[in-house]
Formats: C-alpha cells, sequence, structure tokens
C-alpha cells in the first residue's frame, strides 16, 4: 500500500494560526504540518513503507490540484492500494479541545482506517486530550463533506490534531513532547492498518 500524506495549508493561507503566546511561542497550521508530515514521513521510510507528501511546496496548493495528485497516484498504483491522510489543526472558540477524524459521508474502508487511528490517537493523547468522537453512524470518525476526501478516488481521512486556538492544546502541540505524539499517531495508525 501506499501511504499519501496531505499537509493542510500554505504560507499564503491568511488566517490558520494560533495567538502568540505569553511566552512569545505561535502555532502556524502550514508550517506545522509541514514539520509533522515530513516527521511522518521520515518514521514509516524507516519502516520501509511505501510514503510520499503529495504537496512539497510551502504555498497552498488549491484543493483541486491535491486532488489531481492522489487521483493521478491512484491511477499508477491502483486506488484501493492508497490511502490519503490530509493533517491538520483545529481552530474554534478557544475552549474547544481535542483529537479528531474525518472520513467522507457513508461508510467504507476509510470508515474501517480512521477506526484504526482514533484508537491509536486514545492511546497517546486520551490522558492529554479530549478525544471528540462523532459517533452518530455508530465508529467514531466524523462523516465530513471536505473536498480531499470527496474528490480523491482513494481511502481518504483528515486528521484534526488538537486546537491551536485553545491555550493548553497548542501549548501541547508545540512541545517536543507533543510533536512526537502526533508524528507517532499517525506513524503507528499507519503500520496496524498495514498489517489488517
Ligand atoms: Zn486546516
Amino acid at each position: 500500500m501506499k501511504i499519501l500524506l496531505d499537509n493542510g495549508h500554505g504560507e499564503n493561507t491568511p488566517g490558520k494560526r494560533s495567538s502568540v503566546w505569553p511566552d512569545g511561542s505561535q502555532l502556524i497550521e502550514w508550517q506545522y504540518t509541514r514539520e509533522i508530515a515530513m516527521m511522518v514521513e521520515h518514521m514509516l521510510r524507516k519502516e520501509g513503507v511505501d510514503v510520499e507528501r503529495i504537496v512539497r511546496e510551502n504555498l497552498d496548493i488549491p484543493l483541486r490540484e491535491r486532488c489531481r495528485r492522489v487521483n493521478e497516484i491512484c491511477k499508477e498504483v491502483g486506488t484501493q492500494n492508497c490511502l490519503l491522510i490530509s493533517i491538520h489543526c483545529n481552530a474554534c472558540n478557544g475552549n474547544a479541545r481535542g483529537w479528531e477524524v474525518h472520513t467522507y459521508l457513508g461508510q467504507n474502508k476509510s470508515d474501517e482506517y480512521a477506526t484504526v487511528f482514533w484508537y491509536t490517537a486514545k492511546e497517546l493523547l486520551g490522558s492529554i486530550t479530549k478525544m471528540r468522537g462523532g459517533w452518530s453512524d455508530g465508529d467514531p470518525d466524523w462523516d465530513s463533506n471536505f473536498a480531499i476526501l470527496r474528490d480523491t478516488k482513494c481511502p481518504a481521512l483528515l486528521t484534526e490534531n488538537l486546537f491551536m486556538d485553545n491555550e493548553e492544546d497548542c501549548r501541547f502541540l508545540l512541545s517536543s513532547e507533543g510533536k512526537l505524539a502526533i508524528a507517532t499517531l499517525h506513524a503507528a495508525a499507519v503500520l496496524k492498518i498495514l498489517k489488517l
């Protein structure tokens, strides 16, 4: 199976960043998701996994182009032989905290893979922040009509890794322990999926 990593947003994306905290630190989503994606890529390469980042540029590559790149690879290696993981950080009102995974509407392989991500994230983050499940259809992922999930042909999921506008979540994200936990959950979940 080929693992495709999508790091959300780009240096030209307005917003998508935390406040500057009293110690001067700030999370900028496009930088952060690239850093995490590179860590995940490195961890998986070490395990011999075929992995590719679909956005290597720092610019915000439009969703249509991101989807086109994924679907090109699907054509080469087969739709069911790919898994797309899009890495993001959430933001809301400053109070919300936690981790979420999203798939497109309906039930398919993506839901099965997202469930593996959920339980892996729970092991690593369950004592640190909230696990925010979308249990209405019986599994923990949220069904979301996001273009990157809808317009890509292979199984696809999108992780919202804590809330960058919540100070506690954000401080954890920015810590070396936090970065390691977020990257590790993605790599560990992929390794479990490859054994299914
Ligand atoms: Zn995002």
